[in-house]
């Protein structure tokens, strides 16, 4: 949500915030939520349980920002953990919770809250990473953020993968992973190991 855009009072609704790798997504959710907490909201932040880089209480972006958040195995998790007073719930790394995170948000959202959504948009191979396509439908605020191609310095929003791997999803790897552009951006050309992979895609 840019600045000098205001969610409506009385009125629930879901702000995506996607990119790739290192564009930058937890940095705007954490200053999302840091602005609702000087506005006197209750805010409330969760993370994927799975994701345990850095913190296991915070949501902890590159830069080392950081807010306080929870988290939870499953996006029920979620809901149940919501209290009754709060007004702003921030979610990071959307990607790693199943399909059921559609449902938990919308339904917070016509609880009336606010809900800020922060995930990777592709994954590895550049295909639509769920369930951030279905959020992004149901939205009513979008944010694209870019990353810097490290090949060429143009906007990326590609997550190069750079080890044998085709697991979808890689935990705490950003190690395994570099911004490209579309131009730049090889999926192919990934080192796999083919003997050690299985054939799904
Ligand atoms: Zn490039």
């Amino acid at each position: 949500m840019p600045d000098g855009v205001h969610p409506p009072r009385e009125c629930g609704w879901i702000e995506v915030i996607c990119g790739s790798m290192f564009s930058g997504k937890s940095e705007e959710l954490i200053r999302r939520l840091r602005r609702a907490v000087i506005a006197r909201q209750k805010v409330q932040a969760f993370k994927p349980a799975t994701d345990d880089r850095y913190s296991e209480d915070h949501i902890v972006s590159h830069d080392k920002n950081r807010v306080a958040g929870v988290a939870v195995v499953t996006p029920a998790d979620i809901l149940s953990q919501v209290e009754q007073d709060t007004q702003v719930v921030g979610i990071d790394e959307a990607q790693f919770f199943d399909l059921s995170l559609v449902e938990v948000c919308e339904e917070l959202a016509n609880r009336g809250l606010r809900v800020v959504v922060a995930g990777l948009d592709q994954d590895y191979l550049g295909r639509p990473f769920e369930p951030i396509p279905q959020l992004l439908a149901v939205a009513e605020s979008i944010t694209k953020t870019m990353a810097v191609c490290v090949r060429c310095g143009a906007p990326a929003n590609r997550s190069q993968r750079l080890v044998p791997s085709r697991e979808r999803v890689l935990v705490g790897a950003e190690a395994a992973y570099e911004p490209r552009c579309r131009k730049c951006f090889r999926p192919w050309e990934a080192p796999y190991q083919e003997e050690s992979c299985d054939t799904d895609a």
